[in-house]
């Protein structure tokens, strides 16, 4: 029986792989690192230099500016972490459809995704981790004890980003959300540089009928499984 094991997630956007994360870290008393919102960092801080926008993309500069960025995450109240940029606390401003309609641009960035790989196998290097993200099962952990490819309908999908969007306080229409998703999935499973997909070791999660209790129940089956092979 083996101690504590390292956890991959991948999936979709907006498929609940953060909400899962989260749920079977604290249930397992493991770290749990949302890779996501370390993309959403670099993206913000492009955002704010203006090297991305909705026609054009400063590649280069956004390379030669890593070496002034820093990723790191601090826990917050409710004992999930907040991901800060340069020390400061974004967590809500990565959150914005505007991050969003950029990140999967920033993230098809070779350098970019080394930059933040390198960063997410340290955080995991002891094992006892849950990450979730578009290539941690293929490409930061492919030795992970577990794999889980996290799905959804479409639909379903877009009304639970569109309500959890709504519900912090944001002014979406449910249209602007579908398209992100759809764009989002695209570009990420035909970028170059390690794309989204389900490796043959992944154990497919549709989570479309299930609540969060229920998913997080077959997830928690898988782990026992995992933990005692
Ligand atoms: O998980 P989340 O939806 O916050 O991720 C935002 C975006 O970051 C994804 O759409 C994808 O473009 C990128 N991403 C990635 N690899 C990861 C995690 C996220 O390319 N491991």
């Amino acid at each position: 029986m083996k101690d504590k094991i390292t956890i991959a997630i991948d999936g979709w956007s907006s498929c609940g792989k953060s909400t899962l994360a989260k749920a079977l870290a604290k249930s397992l008393n493991y770290i749990y690192v949302d890779s996501g919102a370390m993309y959403r960092g670099v993206t913000l801080y492009a955002l704010r230099k203006g090297w991305v926008g909705e026609n054009a993309i400063d590649q280069e500069e956004i390379v030669r500016s890593l070496n002034h960025i820093s990723i790191s995450f601090e826990q917050n109240k409710n004992g999930t972490p907040d991901l800060l940029l340069n020390g400061e606390n974004v967590e809500s401003k990565i959150r914005t459809l505007e991050v969003s309609n950029q990140v999967s641009k920033v993230a098809a960035i070779k350098e970019v995704r080394t930059f933040l790989v390198d960063q997410q196998r340290k955080m995991g290097e002891e094992g006892g981790v849950v990450m979730d993200g578009r290539d941690i099962g293929s490409v930061v952990f492919p030795n992970a004890e577990l794999k889980l490819f996290v799905t959804a309908d479409p639909d379903i999908r877009a009304k639970r980003r569109f309500d959890e969007l709504v519900s912090k306080g944001q002014d979406v229409e449910l249209a602007d959300v579908r398209k992100n998703l759809k764009e989002r999935d695209h570009l990420d499973t035909t970028r170059d540089e390690s794309p989204l997909i389900q490796t043959e070791d992944a154990i497919i999660l549709d989570n479309s009928n299930l609540d969060q209790s229920e998913q997080l129940e077959v997830a928690l089956d898988h782990v026992k499984n995992a933990l005692a092979s």
